[in-house]
């Protein structure tokens, strides 16, 4: 089990050379080795787990997503250690991004 996002910051995974007969790892997926990529992609609330109202906005469709500043990171994101803020009530989706995962190599690019 890999937990995804910066906050956790500890669990590894590996990334493959993608067309490669006999995939061999690549460099380590860390979230160590990443600039909080996937804390700038828009997150919605779609369960209760907690999040301070004060870091959420709903947007014309009447859904309660994360803020995000003017920098492109999540509102809950600390600047200066690129951790989460709030890791036992982030969301669901934050829960379900795992380390190593297509969404998590496509951000990290
Ligand atoms: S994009 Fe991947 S490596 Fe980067 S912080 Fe998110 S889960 Fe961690
Ligand atoms: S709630 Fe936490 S883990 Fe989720 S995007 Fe914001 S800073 Fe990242």
């Amino acid at each position: 089990m890999t937990r995804g996002r910066r906050a956790c910051g500890v669990e590894v995974g590996l990334a493959f050379v993608e067309g490669h007969p006999n995939p061999a790892p690549a460099a380590p997926v860390t979230c160590e080795t990443c600039a909080a990529s996937c804390c700038r992609l828009e997150v919605w609330c779609l369960t209760d787990t907690g999040v301070p109202g004060h870091l959420t906005v709903t947007d014309h469709f009447g859904r309660t997503l994360m803020d995000r500043l003017d920098d492109g990171w999540c509102a809950a994101l600390d600047r200066d250690t690129l951790l989460c803020r709030i890791y036992a009530q982030r969301p669901l989706v934050c829960r379900e991004l795992e380390v190593g995962s297509p969404e998590c190599l496509a951000e990290r690019g």
